[in-house]
C-alpha cells in the first residue's frame, strides 16, 4: 500500500509548494511512490483521507487553527513545510503590532470584515513530527525528507549552526570579507548547506535558531561590525519573531 499524501497551505506565499513542483526531474517518481490525494497548488482533492500531511504556512487566523487540528487528527505524520510553518517566518513581523493596527494598516475602512491573530508556527497549535525549515525549502531537503519517510528512517534535522556547514564547504566567513554583511550563521540552524554564505551573502536566519543560541554574543558581534543594536535585534527577529526564544532578545 502506498502512503496517501496531502499538501496543505495556510498563511504563506506558497513558494514552498512551488519548490516541490519545481522538482521536474523527480516529480513523476514522487507521484509514483505515493498516492497524492490533495495538493493545493497542483490538483483538486481526490480523497479526504491521508497518511502524511505536508503543511505550509503559519497560522494567523482563528479559523486556520480549526482546519489544522482536523488535518492533524487525520494524518499519521505531519511535516512543517517551510519556514512559515516551522517558525512563523516573515509573517510574524506583524506580531510587533496589535491586530487592530495591522487590520487598519492593511484593510483600512474594510478592517471589520477580517479576522487576524498573531502569526505562529504550526507547532504552536498541533504536534509536528518533522520540519523542513528553509524559506523557501530547498528541493534537496524535500527529497531527503521524503525519501526518509518512505524508508521509515528518521529525517536529517541538524541542531548545529550554519557556521559548521560553512566550514565544511570551505566558504570564506562573511565577517572576513569587506562586503559589510552581517551574518546570523552562528545562531541559525544548519541544514541548507550554508546556502547564502556559499554565494557570498550573509545568512539572515530563515531556518530558525539552534537550541541554546547565544543571542547576546551574536548581537555583540553585529554591533562590533557596525550594526546598531536596534537593527541587529530586528535582523535576529526578521524570520523568527514568533519563536519563544526571540521574546527575550532586546
Ligand atoms: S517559507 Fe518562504 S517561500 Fe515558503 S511559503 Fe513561507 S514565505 Fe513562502
Ligand atoms: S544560509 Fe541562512 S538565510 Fe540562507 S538559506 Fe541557510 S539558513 Fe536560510
Amino acid at each position: 500500500m502506498k502512503p496517501k499524501v496531502g499538501f496543505f497551505s495556510f498563511t504563506s506565499c506558497e513558494g514552498c509548494q512551488l519548490q516541490v513542483l519545481n522538482l521536474e526531474e523527480q516529480l513523476l517518481d514522487i507521484a509514483g511512490a505515493v498516492d497524492l490525494v490533495t495538493f493545493r497548488e497542483a490538483m483538486d482533492p481526490i480523497d479526504r483521507d491521508y497518511d502524511i500531511a505536508f503543511v505550509e504556512g503559519s497560522i494567523s487566523r482563528e479559523s486556520e487553527k480549526v482546519v489544522l487540528e482536523e488535518i492533524r487528527s487525520k494524518a499519521d505524520v505531519v511535516v512543517a513545510l517551510g519556514a512559515c510553518a516551522a517558525s512563523g517566518c516573515v509573517n510574524a513581523i506583524k506580531n510587533h503590532f496589535t491586530s487592530e493596527e495591522n487590520l487598519r494598516e492593511v484593510y483600512g475602512e474594510s478592517a471589520r470584515y477580517y479576522d487576524t491573530i498573531d502569526a505562529r508556527p504550526i507547532d504552536a497549535v498541533v504536534a509536528v513530527d518533522y520540519y523542513l525549515r528553509t524559506c523557501p525549502i530547498t528541493r534537496e531537503e524535500f527529497l531527503r525528507l521524503f525519501t526518509s519517510l518512505l524508508l521509515a528512517r528518521r529525517p536529517y534535522d541538524p541542531n548545529f549552526a550554519v557556521c559548521v556547514e560553512c566550514r565544511l564547504a570551505e566558504n570564506i566567513c562573511v565577517y572576513d570579507t569587506d562586503e559589510g554583511e552581517f551574518c546570523m550563521g552562528p545562531v541559525t540552524r544548519a541544514g541548507c548547506g550554508a546556502l547564502c554564505p556559499g554565494f557570498g551573502s550573509a545568512c539572515i536566519g530563515c531556518r530558525g535558531f539552534i537550541e541554546q543560541a547565544n543571542f547576546e554574543s551574536m548581537l555583540q558581534v553585529m554591533e562590533d561590525y557596525g550594526m546598531p543594536r536596534e537593527d541587529a535585534v530586528n535582523r535576529l527577529k526578521m524570520f523568527n519573531a514568533a519563536l519563544p526564544e526571540a521574546e527575550g532578545v532586546k
